[in-house]
């Protein structure tokens, strides 16, 4: 057993590899108290015998999908990092500045290919202006849902048009070409058709619903849909919603995650985005009887800070 393999065997005895034939996937320990960051540990290389140095192929990375639960306080944001070397933001958080930007710096994210607004609420759009204040943005992804009690989502997307980014307005069953040929990121839901409203949960079950699977791994990202889209999806989708990775509706709310919902996601790890001590109560303890009821480890950035799953790599 060489070295990589050693350290391998180790990480799974503490439960942060999780090793098949097929893929290689790594989600970081929030509630548990390991100090030891698995994604901090590089990987020495391993001398092949026989060959020397200079006739050696340099070593390659493996393709990896990297995926993010950015601790934002009371809101979302999700960075993905693609196996092409494209990359994704979904939300922005509740705040314009820190600490999306610090996230942002610390990872040198200069520009990003593909950034979307689940649906416009504060604690998802608030920290786009920031973004696209510092970053280059390719490509925006909108739903046509006006927040009409919102002054601060018209002047966000009046700013992205002034711009010139590319704004596209999927529809539910599309599929995304972020990665072609290795990811497959389909439109399970959003508000495609032009429409306003000022009630929460109205805006709520417009999120822009994605799942995004690589190497056979999928993860299901909710937005902040409640129970009227969770069911609709049920009777669209059936099984086709199983997912490995859940990033919990609504910041956990009692609103969304129903048991029949999880019984059609099956997660094995739920992320739930949600700030300390919000005034909401978030996340709410029937959602996470729920989800422990499924089955799934729960993995919230009010405790843990930021969260990150890989697929694949090395
Ligand atoms: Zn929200």
């Amino acid at each position: 057993m060489n070295l990589k393999a050693l350290l391998s065997a180790a990480l799974i005895s503490v439960g942060l590899l999780v090793s098949s034939a097929a893929t290689n996937i790594y989600a970081s320990p929030s509630l548990d108290s390991l100090t030891v960051s698995a994604a901090s540990l590089e990987l020495p290389a391993v001398p092949e015998a026989g060959a020397p140095a200079a006739l050696r192929p340099p070593l390659k990375a493996v393709p990896a999908l990297n995926a993010y639960f950015i601790s934002v306080g009371q809101g979302d944001a999700e960075y993905i990092e693609l196996p092409n070397g494209k990359n994704v933001l979904i939300d922005g958080g509740p705040n314009p500045n820190a600490p999306l930007a610090a996230f942002l710096t610390q990872h040198n994210v200069t520009k990003l290919d593909y950034v979307v607004l689940t649906h416009p609420h504060l604690d998802h759009y608030a920290g786009l202006d920031y973004v696209f204040s510092h970053v280059k943005v390719e490509n925006f992804y909108d739903t046509r849902e006006d927040n009409t009690g919102a002054a601060g989502a018209k002047a966000i997307r009046n700013k992205i048009a002034a711009l010139g980014v590319n704004v596209i307005y999927p529809a539910a069953g599309d599929n995304l070409d972020w990665d072609p040929a290795e990811v497959q990121v389909k439109v399970l839901n959003t508000c495609s058709n032009a429409g306003g409203s000022n009630s929460g949960p109205v805006l709520n079950n417009c999120s822009i619903v994605l799942k995004v699977t690589y190497q056979n791994t999928s993860i299901l990202y909710t937005g902040d849909m409640q129970f009227d889209t969770e069911a609709a999806l049920i009777s669209a989708y059936g099984s086709q919603l199983q997912s490995d990775v859940l990033k919990v509706g609504h910041h956990g709310s009692n609103t969304a995650t129903s048991p029949a919902f999880l019984n059609m996601v099956k997660p094995k790890y739920a992320y739930i985005e949600v700030g300390a001590n919000n005034t909401f109560a978030f996340p709410a303890a029937s959602t996470l009887a729920n989800l422990q009821a499924a089955g799934a480890a729960i993995y919230r950035t009010d405790m843990g800070g930021t969260q990150e799953f890989r697929i694949g790599g090395n």
